[in-house]
């Protein structure tokens, strides 16, 4: 079960993060609302545009708890809006690269921030206990193996401290709905370590 965490658990910029997620459309948004209650601090990267895929979609009808169809573009802004409000960390920009842990128990990736007015980047370097991949289609960032990575029940990979979600985890068959559970398997998971 997850609740509301104490307000104070949620520092903006940590050395370590416990959740970093790279992509938010449904699945990464979920995995941050749900890691964000639970009470771990949560960076959520997006390259783009928070809603990914499920922007192009002009009316889902197959999202539970809607009675009327809603677009693509006003969900996604609603999670948006939920995820910042459970108090995770949103940033534009695209993850680069990811070393996996070994020696150490921590992942580490670049992070290029979205381009500034001048069209400069800043790149940063992030530390997290666990990463979360929830690309969608786009090929994974280097440092993690091309194509589909094998999951378990709880989205875990073989590579240690780092999940797959959504449609990179089921591509071709991703929906909504499917995404956003991948994300509370994961989470649960986390939790419960
Ligand atoms: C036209 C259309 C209509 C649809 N209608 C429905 C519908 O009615 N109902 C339904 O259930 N589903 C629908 N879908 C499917 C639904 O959109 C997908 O199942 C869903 O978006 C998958 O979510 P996801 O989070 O797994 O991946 P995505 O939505 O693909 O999100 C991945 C995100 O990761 C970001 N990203 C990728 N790489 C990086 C990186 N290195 N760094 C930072 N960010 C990165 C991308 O920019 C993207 O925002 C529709 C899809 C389309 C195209």
């Amino acid at each position: 079960m997850v609740t509301s965490p104490p307000p104070d658990k949620h520092p903006k910029n940590p050395r370590l993060w416990d959740v970093l997620i790279v992509g938010a459309g449904p699945a990464g948004c979920a995995a941050a609302l749900f890691a964000a209650l639970g009470g771990c601090t949560v960076l959520l990267t997006e390259k783009c545009a928070v809603g990914g895929g499920m922007l192009q979609a002009p009316e889902i009808r197959d999202w539970p708890g809607e009675v009327c169809p809603i677009d693509g573009i006003a969900l996604g802004e609603r999670m948006r809006k939920q995820v910042l409000s459970a108090g995770a960390v949103l940033r534009y920009g695209e993850v680069t690269a990811v070393s996996l842990p070994a020696p150490t128990d921590t992942v580490t990736a670049v992070f290029s921030s979205a381009p500034a007015p001048d069209g400069t980047r800043h790149h940063t370097e992030l530390h997290a206990r666990h990463l979360i991949l929830a690309t969608g289609t786009t090929p994974p960032p280097p440092g993690i193996p091309a194509g589909t990575l094998p999951t378990d029940a709880a989205c875990r990979t073989d590579l240690p401290h780092i999940y797959a979600i959504g449609a990179c985890r089921t591509p071709g068959s991703s929906r909504i709905v499917t995404s956003c559970a991948d994300g509370y398997r994961a989470v649960m998971d986390i939790l419960g370590k």
